[in-house]
């Protein structure tokens, strides 16, 4: 049987964790569950709650804890996460990560590490201004590092239609950015002393640090 990984990648908002996670997926066979993509697809529903959801986005808070913990949790139960999974932006504060401790030890799991993506701020500020996506497949781009190939054309599908995110505008980087340093912060000194916390260089080419997790999870 494939040995089972549960990680959670952390770090200030542009750190990577969703370009880094959708290359280690690839080798760790488990899903990707990003709380913010979770999210923005219920915004995408135009349902009540997502129009409720939009505006939180919108202005760079935090939806409650409440709301994200019952969505991951019931996110655990799917069949997919059978062999682990990869949290992306989860659990931002210090209450989250407590109640995931909780709904883990109640499904018989354990986070098996927590890497920290550490990269300084004005390479975040350069990172979020720039970053677009591909609107069919949501391949990554950024206006500075990494353009498509062909101008106006996805390298990976052919699409010629792309987005930017609604938050990704300085007024609410700085709010997100600051909601990192109060409400997420926190959260590594508590991982520390459980010895689950392994901070990594975020600004180094994605395939070394790719290998540089997967090495110190044994994979
Ligand atoms: P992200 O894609 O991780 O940058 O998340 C986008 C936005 O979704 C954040 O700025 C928050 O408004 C919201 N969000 C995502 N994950 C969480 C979470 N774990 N707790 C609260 N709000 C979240």
């Amino acid at each position: 049987m494939a040995k089972r990984t549960n990680l959670i990648l952390t770090g200030v908002l542009g750190s990577g964790k969703g370009t880094q996670a959708a290359v280690l997926l690839e080798k760790m066979k488990v899903p990707h569950l990003s709380t913010g993509d979770m999210l923005r697809a219920e915004v995408a529903k135009g349902s009540e709650l997502g129009l409720q959801i939009k505006e939180v986005l919108q202005t760079g808070g935090l939806v409650s804890d409440d709301m994200v913990i019952e969505m991951v949790s019931a996110r655990l139960d799917e069949p997919d996460c059978a062999n682990g999974f990869i949290l992306d932006g989860f659990p931002r504060t210090l209450e989250q990560a407590k109640r995931l401790d909780e709904v883990m030890k109640k499904k018989g799991l354990k986070i098996d590490l927590v890497v920290n993506m550490e990269v300084p701020e004005d390479v975040v500020m350069a990172r979020i201004l720039g970053r677009f996506s591909c609107a069919k497949c949501g391949a990554g781009y950024n206006d500075r590092f990494r353009k498509p190939k062909v101008e106006g054309v996805c390298d990976k599908c052919g699409s010629t239609e792309f987005t930017r995110r609604i938050d990704d505008n300085e007024e609410s980087v700085k709010t997100r950015l600051k909601n990192y340093h109060e409400q997420t912060a926190p959260i590594l000194p508590y991982y520390e002393a459980q010895g689950l916390l392994y901070n990594i260089d975020g600004t180094r080419p994605l395939d070394e640090t790719r290998d540089e997790i997967l090495q110190h999870l044994g994979l």
